[in-house]
């Protein structure tokens, strides 16, 4: 069975919940599976659940040099915590290469360009080689992944795309976290639902969108990785 094959045959998992999905994924693809931390609180989730299925998940994320400290901090206690080395994506451009290449701050004048070079580049690599990923992604996070299922085929990437958390609320994801006492972003308690870089991403006042502290002040609502 081929891979497309596979995604059309898992069909029936959205709605499953996310231990029996992620068990499906590491039976399935075995090695071949890669998780995407960007250590928001569906990430850690996902670490858990995995971390209690298989002793060493592939867990990576994507340094871009711009993350939060509280970003770095979690990372490291998720990496104490379940005995886990995490990979760690790098861009192929230093700051001080992107300042001298592209123009200081990119992030403030070409957003897109600056996701292009600090995140959607390095994914390509991160995910170079494996079979499938796993991602955070929710229906209820933004229109623009209203869509999503548990499993879909990755024609970007070539691969297949695992979104265990599809179906959930953010109340069901805090309650996991909080439930089994899981490290998570500091941040998360400051007005931040949705954590990025640093230059991007604010805190979001009472009533507004989730993710209206992501890229505010462009017409940008993803950086490109879930496209
Ligand atoms: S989120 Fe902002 S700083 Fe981070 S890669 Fe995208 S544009 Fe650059």
């Amino acid at each position: 069975m081929n891979l497309v094959e596979r995604v059309a045959e898992a069909k029936h998992l959205t709605g499953q919940t996310p231990e029996h999905i992620i068990g499906w994924a590491l039976e399935t693809f075995g090695d071949g599976l890669t998780i995407a931390s960007s250590f928001g609180v569906e990430d850690v989730m996902l670490i858990d659940i995995a971390a209690r299925l298989t002793p060493h998940p592939d867990v990576f994320f994507l340094d871009t040099d711009l993350l939060f400290h509280e970003t770095y901090q979690t990372a490291k206690a998720m990496e104490a915590r379940y005995a886990i080395r995490l990979r760690r994506i790098r861009p192929e451009l230093s700051l001080d290469q992107q300042a001298q290449q592209m123009g200081e701050q990119l992030w403030a004048h070409d957003p897109d360009a600056c996701c292009n070079l600090r995140k959607v580049q390095p994914l390509n690599q991160a995910l170079t080689g494996y079979q499938a990923w796993v991602t955070g992604v929710r229906r209820e996070q933004s229109p623009t992944r209203a869509h999503a299922e548990a499993v879909e085929w990755d024609a970007k990437h070539n691969l297949v795309k695992i979104n265990p958390l599809v179906m959930l609320s953010t109340d069901d994801v805090w309650d996991y976290v909080k439930t089994h006492g899981i490290p998570y972003n500091p941040l998360h308690d400051m007005g931040f639902p949705s954590i990025g870089c640093m230059p991007c991403t604010r805190a979001i006042k009472p009533g507004e969108d989730p993710r209206a502290g992501r890229w505010s002040g462009f017409d940008k609502q993803e950086c490109g990785l879930h496209l």
